[in-house]
């Protein structure tokens, strides 16, 4: 029997669709034994779920999914697994990288109103659960409510994808920067879902790498967003770069995610799990 573990899903306090409570009891109800919450660059909704998930007799992990800026404007997305949520460093560095995300949705909101759509800051705000995590979740919620896409996905594809309308270019923190802040509060980092950048495999081999020399030591390979292909893919990854292997759903609501809580596919039996690390 494998572990049920699920190590990446997203709450209210950035831009899931329920509460850090919420998230625990649905994961236990869906049979997760293994559960990290990883909101992006925000830890504040950890102690709730840590609370709501021992009342429901679900191990929890502390996580986080801090946004990277990677080569020419490309965003890579690190979880971090299993650190002291009190490193004030840490605390200290996701509250640097939230800071920008209001003036970039000011500026988002600017590009879209350029386009027609109007209003979209004030209609992203009413989908913020956390005023200090804006994100193009929200906005993407908004441009649904407003009728010009039919779901969360297709307003990536129209309206927020990098070269669409809305997209602007952020920086967001160094990789060093983000696995300096994880390792330094006794963390394990983690590459958020391989196979969603759009980089070249040789790019991507070159990130690997130069994670991996800043001590980066695992990888998602099973993804709610990875085809079986990319699991493959990744798995072959995390066995030629000794990377330990990581199961995520990265779930952000009921109606918005491919794959619910804990309802994914084993890892393949000769990969290293990352909790192996973790309990
Ligand atoms: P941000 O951190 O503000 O750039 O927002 C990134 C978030 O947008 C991701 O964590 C996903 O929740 C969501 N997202 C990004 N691309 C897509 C996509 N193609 N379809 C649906 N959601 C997406
Ligand atoms: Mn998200
Ligand atoms: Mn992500
Ligand atoms: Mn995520």
């Amino acid at each position: 029997m494998t572990l049920n573990a699920d190590l990446h899903c997203h709450s209210t306090v950035s831009d899931g669709l329920l509460a850090p409570a919420e998230l625990a009891r649905r994961a236990h109800g869906n049979g997760v034994e293994l559960w990290a919450l990883t909101d992006h660059d925000e830890t504040g909704g950890l102690a709730e779920a840590r609370a709501a998930a021992e009342e429901a007799g679900l191990r929890f992990v502390n996580g986080v999914e801090v946004s990277v800026s990677w080569g020419e404007d490309q965003t890579v997305h690190i979880v971090g697994l299993g650190f002291d949520a009190a490193y004030q460093p840490l605390l200290d560095g996701l509250a640097q990288v939230r800071g920008g995300r209001d003036s970039r949705a000011a500026r988002m909101a600017a590009e879209l109103d350029k386009v027609g759509i109007h209003g979209a800051y004030e209609g992203a705000l009413k989908y913020v659960g956390n005023p200090a995590l804006i994100s193009r979740s929200h906005f993407a919620r908004y441009i649904v409510e407003l009728g010009h896409a039919k779901d969360v996905k297709s307003v990536f594809d129209w309206w927020l994808a990098k070269g669409k309308p809305g997209y602007v270019s952020h920086p967001w923190a160094t990789l060093e920067d983000a696995l300096g802040w994880i390792h330094g509060a006794g963390g394990i980092a983690v590459i958020a879902h391989p196979g969603r950048y759009r980089l070249t495999k040789a790019e991507l081999r070159q990130m690997f790498g130069v994670f991996k020399d800043l001590g980066g030591r695992g990888i998602e390979v099973i993804s709610g967003s990875h085809g079986e292909d990319e699991m493959r893919e990744y798995a072959r990854v995390a066995r030629e770069f000794g990377f330990l292997a990581s199961r995520a759903s990265d779930f952000h609501g009921p109606g918005e995610s491919w794959i619910d809580l804990g309802r994914l596919p084993p890892l393949p039996e000769d990969l290293t799990p990352v909790w192996s690390e973790l309990i």
